[in-house]
């Protein structure tokens, strides 16, 4: 392989990558469980985990068996036919979320504007065309210019060109905004169960459930965006099982694929208003996409993951309690192995720059909040060494 060092790659990066965001001078080739190594042949320690995606961390055999497999049988074959993995994989998912009916793409906005359009097409033929939809503020929803609109960052909407229509979002966390806001046009709520580039932010299981009785009270479709908050990340199948709540409709993708590209829309089988034509994509029902998800679900529950995510959450929060009044960090807040805390100023880049020194990955969602969200393997001596290296990295800020 040719060698060629970090800084050249960033700059060969910069003149072809599109949007030219913000990356250090670090180019990764490989990774094994909790650990990424660069082109210089260093290994860190992972705790944004792809952006809570590598769920059985990186190289996971059964990833990679499932690929290989999977890839010397059939990759694609176009969603204009069957494939037994992609029918398992919607089983599976409708069994673990409660569902009849699942729609499988390749991004998590692409499952979100699978619900988006579901909603609305049950509000044109069930609620007098009603299409608004409810979310709330600091909420994420992904990139296309819905699910843009659906975000609640105002220095969004209007970005490129008028904002999809139909959104109208209110504080997160607060019931008596959302009664407020409910009204005939409206059809559906759309919320995180944890807002998660919000800065893990729990609205908690009163909000939750009074949320599903507002729903049920102003007939308003309930749709958890649980892309973030799915598949183990909290320590549940689901972070609406924590809560004790069912949604009308889930969305999922991020960890379902452990790092490859797949996601799904869940819903009840009446409310599958689709007719063929409605909704699709070249790459839905993907059979790759399929295998590789069908065994990161079969990982998951034979390797302990939900169980471990509970207890390696709690070891983390312990570590940042302690850390706490000796570092001036506020706010250790989460669950499972979806983890935040709050410094006392606009430090967190420095803070994941500093981390990124003493060889552990942190990921900054807001200026003065770092988020921990490590594939949901990570052993306990793996926690232990995150804790010494943060506690290095705070020293050195
Ligand atoms: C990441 C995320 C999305 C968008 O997923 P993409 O795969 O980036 O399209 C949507 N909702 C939530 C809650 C997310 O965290």
């Amino acid at each position: 392989m040719a060698t060629m060092d970090a800084a050249t790659w960033a700059q060969r990066g910069r003149q072809v990558w599109m949007g030219g965001a913000i990356r250090p001078d670090t180019t990764m080739v490989s990774g094994r469980g909790v650990w990424l190594t660069d082109t210089d042949g260093r290994e860190v320690l992972d705790f944004v985990g792809g952006w809570a995606v590598c769920a059985l961390g990186h190289g996971a055999p059964e990833i990679v068996q499932a690929l290989r497999e999977q890839a010397a049988k059939l990759v694609h074959c176009g969603p204009g036919f069957w494939n037994p993995g992609a029918i398992e994989l919607a089983e599976r998912l409708a069994t673990i979320t409660g569902m009849d009916r699942v729609f499988l793409g390749s991004t998590g906005a692409e499952a979100n504007e699978c619900a988006i359009k579901l909603a609305r097409k049950w509000g044109a033929r069930s609620k007098a065309g009603a299409f608004t939809i409810l979310s709330t503020w600091k909420g994420f929803h992904g990139r296309t210019l819905a699910t843009m609109a659906a975000t609640g960052k105002p220095e969004w909407h209007g970005l490129f060109g008028p904002p999809s229509e139909g959104f109208v979002h209110v504080d997160y966390g607060d019931l008596s905004a959302m009664d407020a806001a409910m009204g005939p046009e409206v059809c559906a709520v759309l919320l995180e169960p944890v807002q998660g580039e919000g800065g893990v932010l729990s609205a908690g299981r009163p909000y939750l459930q009074g949320l599903r009785d507002l729903c049920d009270k102003h007939r308003v479709l309930l749709i958890h965006d649980e892309v973030q908050t799915g598949l183990g990340r909290c320590g549940a199948w689901l972070a609406g099982d924590l809560a004790g709540v069912r949604p009308d409709i889930v969305t999922l993708g991020k960890g379902l694929g452990g790092g490859f590209p797949v996601s799904c829309c869940a819903t009840r089988r009446e409310l599958d208003l689709f007719e063929p034509g409605d909704q699709g994509g070249t790459f839905t029902y993907h059979p790759l996409g399929a295998a590789v998800a069908l065994a990161v679900l079969r990982a998951i529950e034979e390797r302990g993951l939900l169980e471990n995510a509970v207890a390696r959450g709690a070891q983390v929060g312990r570590i940042l309690s302690e850390l706490a009044p000796r570092h001036g960090l506020a706010k250790p807040r989460g669950a499972g192995l979806l983890r935040a805390f709050d410094l006392p100023g606009p430090g967190a880049a420095a803070l994941v720059e500093s981390a990124r020194g003493h060889g552990l990955l942190l990921n900054a969602p807001k200026p003065a909040t770092i988020r921990l969200c490590p594939p949901l393997t990570v052993s306990e001596a793996e926690v232990v060494e995150f804790g010494r290296r943060l506690e290095h990295a705070l020293e050195d800020r």
